[in-house]
């Protein structure tokens, strides 16, 4: 079943009997986590701290603050390179939004001003957030879609589903393994394909054979706008104010689906390694044990972690 959320096509596929009611259950969840985390949503939770930003705490969803603080772990690791209090610039530039365009380099400077991942307090204890400037604004964008995949497998799970592939916009959940038909009911591998970033949503250049693993693409195809032969993607710089500029199109993460919030993990790992680009990237990802890349670079070259050697058809 597909259903649009989180401003994207999120599909789950059950590969086994079931109950319509986990579907609905799944759809509610997913609902219920946009209410939380969308900045489009007036009177999501995301949008009342940004609101009041230098003016007071707000009290939020233990939820919220969970994603947040591993946001801000991804930010601090990365020195920012990942930055879940982009806000301003994000909206400055409306990349994938209505109104997109170029800004000035002094409104670039001035959202920028507003952008420290530094200025945001958690207090765990009291359950609330604040913003330290007037102006800030969360955006978790680049974290949320892979909690909302976690979500989903855990309540999938928790209904006896075995087998299942959550596709939400190319964040992907593989949940257990296929089986073949007939007799001897053998497991077959999913074959997940990996987006040819030049080529039409569908069009792959690889493909991975896993079983209950997560898969979590950042690429300059996802969310863009051209203006005088020039491509603006999503992914921006904390640094400069402008798109991310580095010699990579795509970067994919694979890790084990068993692991704590592995798809989150490898959403915010995607985000961070393709911020980072494909000098620091790889060395970056050695200290997440497990976890596998496919580089994808802008002259079409594809490079893979050791782990995946042999492991991925070209
Ligand atoms: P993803 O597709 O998971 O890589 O996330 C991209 C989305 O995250 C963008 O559409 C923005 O909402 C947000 N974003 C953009 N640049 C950054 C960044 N450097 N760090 C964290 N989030 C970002
Ligand atoms: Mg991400």
């Amino acid at each position: 079943m597909s259903k649009l959320a989180l401003g994207t096509v999120c599909s789950v596929r059950v590969y086994q009997k079931a109950e319509p009611s986990v579907f609905t259950a799944v759809f509610k969840r997913l609902s219920e986590i946009e209410d939380i985390f969308s900045p489009h949503i007036y009177s999501s939770n995301l949008n009342s701290i940004n609101e009041n930003s230098g003016v007071s705490t707000v009290r939020v969803p233990n939820e919220l603050i969970f994603v947040l603080k591993t946001a801000l772990y991804y930010a601090e690791i990365s020195d920012g390179a990942f930055n879940p209090a982009l806000g301003p610039l994000i909206q400055l530039w409306d990349i994938g939004g209505d109104n997109p365009r170029i800004p000035s380099p002094v409104e670039i400077e001035n959202a920028l001003s507003l952008c420290s991942w530094r200025d945001v307090e958690i207090n765990e204890d009291d359950g609330t957030v604040f913003l330290r400037k007037d102006g800030m604004a969360l955006d978790l964008g680049a974290i949320v879609k892979g909690y909302a995949a976690d979500e989903t497998a855990r309540i999938l799970k928790e209904a006896g589903v075995k087998k299942a592939l959550i596709d939400f916009g190319g964040n992907i959940l593989a949940l257990g393994a296929k089986q073949e038909a007939g007799f001897l009911r053998k497991e077959i591998l999913w074959r997940i394909g990996v987006q040819d970033p030049v080529k039409e949503r569908g069009d792959y250049v690889a493909a991975i054979s896993v079983k209950d693993a997560t898969l979590v693409t950042s690429g300059v195809y996802e969310r863009f706008f051209e203006k005088n032969g020039v491509r603006y993607h999503h992914i921006l710089s904390f640094k400069t104010g402008m798109p991310v500029e580095n010699s990579l199109a795509s970067v994919t993460i694979i890790q084990a689906a068993d692991a704590e919030y592995a798809s989150m993990q490898a959403d915010a790992l995607s985000t961070t390694i393709f911020a980072l680009g494909c000098e620091q990237g790889p060395s970056f990802l050695q200290k997440f044990p497990g976890t596998e890349a496919v580089f994808i670079l802008k002259t079409g070259e594809i490079m893979e972690t050791d782990g995946l050697k042999g492991r991925l058809s070209k």
